[in-house]
């Protein structure tokens, strides 16, 4: 089976085994853009930290320090450090008698429902990891790609990052990140892959939500907000986390927007486009960056010296750590050997770890790989302990608890999905709706956070699926659109008519329908495919040869073909994937708000003229980069 294969497996393999069970639109009438930071939690005591770390060997705090433990650590105790392992294959025990370095955080499903909890198992392995000789500490890394989405409680599931590039509010995106770092915190988890920068290209990529739009203005708008959210002012603080840019570079790049393919580019289209927004994370003090999966013309990025090395380390200066993907050696077919030399840190080494580490020791012993290079990995590793202040507070913080899922994150939350609204037809100023009219409310959509939430919730490809064994869950504390809707309204004035029902209870009808949740490769499409399903466009049919004012509201991770659709609607609102704030949409359909987003990528008009791009010489979409209609 391929490893891409286990890693949907992997929370089912973890069960069965023995393995750890382990604004601004703001308001209609305005808004300040610039808002103050949120409140830090408090820096935890040090006898909140649980047991006691003081009998290794002296704790470093400084860089000097760092060289001196690298030069007294044995040659396993370095490799050990540059391996990534997965919670779900590896015991407390086997991380300290292989001195791993870290863990990503891929908990078993509806086995850990409260921060406690997580924090209880993060420390199980911490206190294991610190008996070791060197009493180096475990970082923690989790794809808290929008919101602390893997939680199985009550967290906050943010709007993916089109619809944050829709709201080109990079002060609100630094609050988003705030949030998605204090409720990190609250569950033990000090470092996320996140932010994605990438500049797709190609909305046919599965990844496109991922992105804040097709071109570089949103990358750089978005980069620095993003990071210093996420990292704050001070690392070692425990409301924040080191964030990881990625995909090291060009991810979004890929000839026919093939997910891991092959970006063929020009040096100068490379700077121009793909590397300002890592310049501008690395200029905000981002402490990992993660290669991509895909080629540059014909040269994977996971064996590029001149990438990683030449480019990333030495001319844009990177002192950070860098990061294999998922895999991404085995998965790019190279070696270890020509990884190493490439110039990675720490390998994301999730399935194969008890493999590669031997061998990447016999490479050194050897003389294949340099201990120059080897010396040069573990410095960047320790640094990013030493930055997240780890060697002093290596356990996880309680004082961030009280945020997760709380109603300050939700309204910011909120705040961000009716800013990332994009409207694309009001016939007659149909929108605002009074909030005296009775609706019908229908469509797949409507009453699903699971959809509405898309990929990377719960599960990597999204919480709808029964992937691995268990019944789909709810978000808790969520709202879906019909919530929304209902709350917004009252709920006497909304008729529910299900996913497919036509009902003539109502003149209007807010039709809620679009893509299903997918991830990366998964979500990849031929052009022709993005389009809504036959049982989307005979809904909105329907309602419309009824004669019923039809309002369409698209829960989706890209541009898709409507042109019939659109023509049937009184009224188009694109709603991305909003996440778990479904009332943000009913805030802005009834007039509370009004609408301010903007397309962060070019609308086509048929499937002939995708990829399109603002800049393209022949441009002529649908609607244009930066179109959205107003009150
Ligand atoms: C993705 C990364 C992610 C990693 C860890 C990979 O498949 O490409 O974006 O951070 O998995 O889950």
């Amino acid at each position: 089976m391929p490893l891409i294969a286990l890693k949907h497996l992997c929370p089912l393999l973890a069960l069965m085994s023995a393995c750890v069970t382990a604004v601004s639109s703001a308001h209609a009438a305005g808004g300040d853009k610039f808002q103050a930071p949120l409140t830090p939690c408090e820096r935890p005591l040090p006898e909140m930290t649980g047991a006691s770390h003081s009998a290794g060997p002296p704790i470093p705090s400084t860089e000097a320090d760092i060289a001196d433990l690298v030069a007294a650590m044995t040659l396993a105790e370095k490799i050990g450090q540059m391996v990534q392992g997965d919670v779900a294959h590896i015991s407390p025990e086997e991380a300290r008698s292989f001195v791993l370095g870290s863990l990503i955080s891929t908990i078993p499903d509806g086995t850990l429902e409260t921060a406690a909890r997580w924090r209880e198992v993060f420390d199980g392995y911490q206190r294991e990891s610190l008996k070791t000789r060197t009493g180096i500490p475990l970082v923690f890394g989790i794809d808290a790609v929008h919101g602390h989405a893997y939680f199985d409680g009550p967290s906050v599931i943010l709007p993916h990052n089109i619809g944050i590039g829709a709201t080109r509010n990079p002060d609100l995106a630094r609050r988003l990140a705030q949030v998605t770092a204090r409720e990190l915190s609250a569950t033990g988890i000090r470092w996320t892959f996140a932010p994605t920068i990438a500049v797709a290209r190609d909305i046919r990529w599965g990844r496109t939500y991922e992105s804040y739009g097709e071109d570089v203005s949103l990358q750089t708008l978005f980069a620095t907000p993003m990071v210093e959210g996420l990292q704050g002012d001070d690392l070692r603080a425990p409301h924040t986390v080191g964030a990881t840019a990625k995909h090291f570079a060009a991810d979004g790049a890929t000839e026919g927007g093939v997910d891991r393919g092959d970006a063929v580019l020009s040096d100068a289209q490379l700077r121009a486009m793909h590397l300002p927004g890592f310049v501008d994370a690395i200029d905000a003090g981002v402490v990992a960056i993660m290669a991509s999966f895909s080629s540059i013309n014909g040269e994977k990025i996971h064996g590029s010296k001149a990438m990683l090395t030449d480019l990333l380390k030495g001319e844009l200066g990177f002192d950070g750590v860098v990061i294999t993907d998922w895999e991404g050696v085995r998965l790019g077919e190279l070696t270890l050997k020509q990884a190493l030399l490439a110039g990675f840190d720490m390998f994301m080494l999730v399935q194969s770890w008890r493999e590669g580490l031997p061998e990447m020791i016999q490479l050194v012993e050897d003389g294949e790989v340099p201990m120059s290079r080897i010396d040069d990995a573990v410095t960047r590793v320790l640094r990013l302990k030493l930055r997240l202040g780890l060697f002093e507070s290596p356990y996880s913080a309680t004082a961030c608890a009280q945020w997760l899922g709380s109603e300050e994150h939700r309204a910011i939350a909120r705040q961000a999905v009716r800013e990332s609204l994009v409207l694309l037809k009001n016939e007659q100023g149909v929108l605002p709706l009074s909030k005296t009219s009775k609706v019908v409310v229908v469509g797949s959509h409507a009453d699903n956070v699971a959809y509405q939430s898309g990929g990377w919730t719960k599960k990597w490809q999204g919480a709808h699926e029964d992937l691995y064994g268990n019944p789909a869950r709810p978000v808790p504390g969520a709202t879906s659109i019909l919530d929304g809707i209902r709350e917004v309204l009252g709920a006497a004035r909304v008729v529910y008519a299900g996913e497919s029902d036509v009902s003539d209870e109502a003149d209007v009808a807010i039709i809620v329908v679009g893509e299903t949740p997918y991830s990366e490769g998964v979500g990849d499409r031929a052009a022709e495919e993005l389009v809504l399903s036959e049982a989307h466009r005979q809904l909105i049919r329907a309602y419309q040869e009824a004669g019923t004012t039809v309002i369409t509201v698209l829960v989706t991770g890209r541009p898709l073909l409507i042109n019939d659709e659109l023509a049937r609607s009184d009224a188009l609102v694109v709603a991305w994937l909003p996440g778990s704030e479904g009332l943000g949409v009913a805030e802005v359909l009834f007039g509370d708000y009004g609408f301010s987003g903007k397309l962060g990528f070019s609308w086509p008009r048929n499937a002939a003229q995708i990829p399109i791009h603002v800049g393209d010489d022949q441009y002529s979409p649908l609607y244009p980069f930066g179109f959205g209609l107003t009150y």
